[in-house]
């Protein structure tokens, strides 16, 4: 199991118009997962906006959650929703689908939030797709700390949002001083400093980066000088060897060109988004190597 650490954020573009910069601290080389989460990308906040053109997924979930700014998420099961702080999208691919997500509403008004990917499991992951939009999310709270329960359970209480995997994600809002959240200590954590440096479990956690937490503990101590927002997640440690690339995960690098061809040629898998003519993402060419799979150093 891997000993707890900082993991740093990387800025990555996202492309688009005025497009915007995302802070991405998961995966890393170290720890491709915590639990099931294999993605974490933080975002602003800024004017610039989200505009991601129609693009397919498979073998994962995927969770948006806007602390700042509306979301339209628009998908080929039909979906058409705007996403408002506070509320959860939770996309299962299973074997394939796609979405297009573009910033709504004021264009001065600054877009703050966090898109995350959950791997899915073998029992699940070629299953049918779905969306779920969740507007009453499970409120807990203790001494200096309250929270949203996004997926998964925390402090007795669980999300409705459907996951697949033993799992926890919660949005926590942290008064100045010390605040001790319960978890499962089957779990591992990773905190994300949504706001502000922090303190995780006595470690220094800048603004952007992600502290991992190896299992075994049954609370976690954030310490703060002021009031300030951070984002937990754990879950079970994902044993399954994944294979990542691009917007797809898999087995085997067999199963992502597979992928690839499928999206490239319209296939009915990943159906169609309305509402975008004929524009879509293309999928980037194959490396000219073999994708190996991501493997946790134990
Ligand atoms: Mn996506």
């Amino acid at each position: 199991m891997p000993a707890d650490q900082l993991l740093e954020s990387r800025d990555v573009p996202l492309g688009g118009l005025r497009g915007l910069t995302v802070h991405r601290t998961l995966p890393q080389r170290a720890i491709p997962t915590i639990g099931a989460w294999c993605f974490v990308d933080h975002f602003g906040p800024t004017t610039e906006s989200m505009a991601v053109l129609p693009h397919p997924h498979t073998g994962l979930q995927t969770v948006t959650w806007p602390i700042a700014g509306q979301i339209r998420h628009r998908d080929s099961l039909g979906s058409d929703v705007v996403l408002r702080p506070g509320e959860l999208n939770l996309m299962t691919s299973g074997d394939g689908v796609a979405h297009s997500e573009f910033s709504v509403g004021d264009p001065e008004a600054p877009m703050h939030g966090i898109q995350l990917w959950v791997a899915l499991p073998e029992a699940t992951r070629t299953g049918p797709a779905d969306f779920e939009h969740v507007t009453d999310l499970p409120q807990v709270e203790g001494p200096c700390w309250s929270g949203l329960v996004i997926v998964g359970s925390l402090a007795g209480r669980t999300s409705p949002a459907r996951t697949h995997t033993p799992l926890v994600g919660a949005q926590l809002s942290v008064k100045a001083g010390r605040a001790e959240i319960p978890v499962d200590p089957s779990f591992e954590h990773g905190v994300l400093a949504v706001d502000q440096d922090v303190h995780v479990a006595g470690e220094s956690v800048p603004h952007r980066q992600l502290q991992y937490l190896a299992p075994g503990r049954d609370s976690i101590v954030v310490e703060s000088d002021v009031d300030t927002t951070v984002l937990l997640i754990g879950g079970e440690p994902f044993e399954e060897d994944i294979v990542m690339w691009w917007n797809f995960i898999g087995r085997s690098h067999e199963e992502i060109a597979a992928a690839r061809v499928d999206w490239e040629d319209a296939a009915e898998r990943f159906g169609r988004v309305e509402g975008h003519g004929d524009q879509v993402i293309p999928a980037p060419p194959m490396p000219e190597v073999r994708i190996k799979p991501r493997r946790r150093e134990s």
